[in-house]
Formats: structure tokens, C-alpha cells, sequence
């Protein structure tokens, strides 16, 4: 098939995520990929500075991963995961135990980021009425936070705004304040003191009806990768414990390295009660999830009784492929040339985003670990989604062959770990002449 006939068969019957399909530019067919670099049907190509939607760790099409995917899919592709199981899925639940913090001892495996959520959700719901606590049926989210698609993970994530056409599928969640931060940030210790107060008020008066809180935890990545202090965390986890609310981590985006250790709750030292997985756990080869809990949750479903086991899974749950892939990709991860590469790359943003401070159109730098983000100054009621600043940057990403989504006015990078500092460097010339374009 031509290029053409293959655009006119997408607009024929492709339906889009995100799009609106109206007004959106043909979408960029691409062909083939290798390492932080996309090639075009045309032959042109592209670096991929968000690691195709946060999901690609190693670079693309590596070929470690992809020949432990071909020889798993020689051996084994797939098999029912109720009263079976196989190598690859043990493997990977037993690496992930062991590197978690204490406690997350049990793997269960999904599909996507917003099933790894609705697992922990609905898993943390039942804990409390196995143990005959009735009362706790509320649930807690912090605002800003995206949890995913799914009507359990929109209504966790309502105060992110793209669910406006679902609100009455939605059930109600609490949402409570993230004190977010950025470099130079001198107001961080007074924002932080007034959301721990307003936490504190809330669970006295509703600590004892709550299930559980799920937070992005270090970096709301949707919102606009809106970060916070993991002293923020470690007081927020704690207040919880106290009020024997269970604690969810949804490192869907921030978990396989992102954060600079290999997970948030290592970086900020939190034991939570659930972490959700996904995105970088196949480094982007296969979409696969995990919820990890402890043994004290897991354990309050045993019965003699179905009744009170966790009735939920898919119809490819532990996929063999997945887990192959996630295997692969662990051990590239915990090579030290992989720590040595987030090293540089943090080290690499952190002078950019120096230089970056000082131009005018630049706000709020900030850095963790991999990711670098700013926002670019909106002139009163232009910022958000609706702004135009961000369909105009991306059109001059688009022309330097960048892959760089703006998320309304904010623009970050979130490459995969292979990227090179040429690269690098070329991404941020891009985004200095993207500026210059606002200004022209
Ligand atoms: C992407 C994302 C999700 C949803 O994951 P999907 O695989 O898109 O369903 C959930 N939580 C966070 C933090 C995410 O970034």
C-alpha cells in the first residue's frame, strides 16, 4: 500500500485517543523505530522526547527485549492465569518483591495503567469488608491527579477535567490539596504546612469512613508534570498510616526509573500499601500492568468461601509475552549503565533548565530525575488545555523533527535512557526556537 492509500484507510476507519479528528492535523505515520529515534513513512525522522506516551525506557525496538519477546512467543504466547501459571510471570513477581519496599510481596497482573488502579481500588475496598469494617467506603485523591480511563481511575482522577461527559457515571472522591513545587520555589515550606492542615481536618472528620488515598506520587504527570517534595509524601503517608487509611501509589507514569531511583517510594522512602505499575514495566514493548500489594492485604482474602476472594481478572492477565519483556527489561534497568545514564541525563536537564529559567517566556522549571518540565507564561484565561500557546510550540517540534507534546502551556521532556547528549542538545535548541516562534 502507498503512503496515500494508507492516510485515506486512516481517516476511513482509524479512531483516535485524545483527537479531535476535525481539526487535528493528519496524523504522522510511522514506519519503523530505533532507539530515541522514530522514522516516518516518508523516511524522515524524528526523536522521541516522551518515550511514545512515558512507556519506552531502553529506546525503541530494543533488541534485548524484542528477542525475549520471539523466543517466549516460540515457547509459550499465552495461557489462562486462574489455576495456571508459568516461569516468566513468577520471575517478574519475584524480581518486583524483592526490589519494592518491605511488605509489597504480591503481584496481581492487568492489562494498562487504569486497570492496575481499578485493581487497587476495588481490592482495597474489599479488604475492609472481609475484616468486617463496613463503614470505610470513601476514597481520597489529591488534585491534579490522573489515575487513568476507567470509570474507578476517572473518578480518582475528576479534578484532572477530562472527564466533563462522564460526571454522573462517576462516584465521589475527596480531593485534597498538592502542595506543587518548582526550582527557586521559596513559598514550598508554607504551601506544604497548609495542605497538611487541610489533610489533617479531613481525617479527623472522615479519616475512620476512608478505604484508601492513590496519589502520582513526586510528579503529577498529566496535570502538567506538577511535582512535589517527597517531604510532602513521607508526612502525607504518614498521616494516613495513622488513620489506618490504605495508602495507593500510582507509579504508572513515575515507576521504572523515571524518578532517578528505580521507583518513587525508594526515592522518597514511603512504604505504601499498594503500587500500581505499568507504562515502563515492558519498556513500552507490550501493554501489560501490575498492582503489588503486602501479605497483610492479600491475607484478609483467604477464606474456605469464594465469597470473599478477589473475583476480578482478564482475559490476559500475566500474559507470557508481557511478562517476558518486563523480565528482559528489569535486568537492562538495573545494569549500572543504565543508573549511570539517568545520572547523566538529570545532569543534563539540570544545566539546561538553568538557562531555560532566564528567558522570558519561562516559568516554573523543574527537575526529577529523568523528566524536565517549564511552563510557558499564558497572558490571564489563556492557560490550560484551550490555550494556544501549546498547538503552536508543537507545530515547530513538529518542523525540527521533535517528538514533544506540550501538555497545554507546559512543555516537558521525558525521554527513553538510551538518548544521547547530541540529542539532547537538539531538543533543546528545538524548544528554544519553539519560544522564538511564540514571539514572532
Ligand atoms: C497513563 C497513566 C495511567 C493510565 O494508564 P493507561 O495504561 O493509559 O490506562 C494511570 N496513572 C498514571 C499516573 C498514568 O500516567
Amino acid at each position: 500500500m502507498t503512503p496515500e492509500d494508507l492516510k485515506r484507510l486512516d481517516r476511513a476507519h482509524v479512531w483516535h485517543p485524545f483527537t479531535q479528528a476535525q481539526t487535528a492535523p493528519d496524523p504522522v505515520m510511522i514506519r519503523s523505530a530505533k532507539g530515541a529515534v522514530l522514522v516516518e513513512e516518508s523516511g524522515r525522522e524524528v526523536l522521541d522526547m516522551i518515550s511514545s506516551w512515558w512507556v519506552n525506557l531502553h529506546g525503541h525496538s530494543h533488541p534485548v527485549v524484542a528477542e525475549a519477546i520471539a523466543e517466549q512467543a516460540r515457547t509459550l504466547e499465552h495461557v489462562i492465569f486462574a489455576g495456571h501459571t508459568h516461569e516468566p510471570a513468577i520471575r517478574i513477581s519475584a524480581s518486583l518483591a524483592e526490589i519494592l519496599p518491605g511488605g509489597l510481596n504480591k503481584v496481581f497482573f492487568s492489562d494498562n495503567g487504569s486497570t492496575a488502579v481499578e485493581v487497587a481500588m476495588k481490592a482495597a475496598s474489599q479488604y475492609f469488608l472481609n475484616k468486617g469494617d463496613v463503614d470505610r467506603r470513601r476514597f481520597i485523591a489529591f488534585d491534579g491527579g490522573y489515575h487513568g480511563d476507567t470509570v474507578g481511575a476517572m473518578s480518582a482522577g475528576v479534578s484532572s477535567n477530562f472527564f466533563d461527559a462522564w460526571r454522573e457515571m462517576l462516584f465521589p472522591v475527596d480531593i485534597l490539596p498538592v502542595p506543587t513545587t518548582w526550582i527557586g520555589d521559596d513559598t514550598i515550606e508554607a504551601k506544604e504546612a497548609e495542605a497538611l492542615t487541610a489533610l489533617d481536618a479531613h481525617l479527623e472528620a472522615h479519616g475512620g469512613e476512608t478505604v484508601a488515598c492513590i496519589i502520582e506520587p513526586l510528579v503529577q504527570g498529566a496535570s502538567g508534570m506538577r511535582m512535589h517534595r517527597p517531604e510532602f509524601l513521607r508526612a502525607m503517608v504518614a498521616r494516613m498510616k495513622a488513620a489506618g487509611v490504605l495508602v495507593i501509589l500510582d507509579e504508572v507514569m513515575t515507576g521504572f526509573g523515571r524518578m532517578g531511583s528505580v521507583f518513587s517510594c525508594l526515592e522518597a522512602g514511603v512504604e505504601p500499601d499498594f503500587i500500581c505499575l505499568s507504562k515502563g514495566l515492558t519498556a513500552g514493548f507490550l501493554p501489560m500492568s501490575v498492582t503489588v500489594t503486602t501479605d497483610a492485604v492479600h491475607d484478609a482474602f483467604l477464606d474456605d468461601s469464594i465469597g470473599r476472594a478477589f473475583l476480578h481478572g482478564h482475559s490476559f492477565t500475566a500474559n507470557p509475552l508481557g511478562c517476558a519483556a518486563a523480565n528482559a527489561s528489569l535486568e537492562l534497568l538495573l545494569a549500572d549503565e543504565c543508573t549511570a545514564a539517568r545520572k547523566r541525563i538529570n545532569a543534563f536537564h539540570a544545566a539546561r533548565l538553568e538557562e531555560l529559567g532566564r528567558h522570558p517566556l519561562v516559568e516554573r522549571t523543574r527537575l526529577q530525575g529523568t523528566i524536565a518540565a517549564f511552563d510557558v507564561k499564558v497572558l490571564e484565561g489563556q492557560g490550560g488545555y484551550a490555550s494556544s500557546v501549546g498547538p503552536k510550540l508543537k507545530e515547530s517540534f513538529i518542523r525540527d523533527g521533535l517528538l514533544i507534546r506540550p501538555l497545554g502551556n507546559v512543555v516537558y521532556l521525558l525521554p527513553p535512557y538510551c538518548v544521547s547528549d547530541d540529542q539532547l542538545t537538539r531538543a533543546y535548541e528545538g524548544i528554544n526556537r519553539a519560544l522564538d516562534s511564540l514571539s514572532s
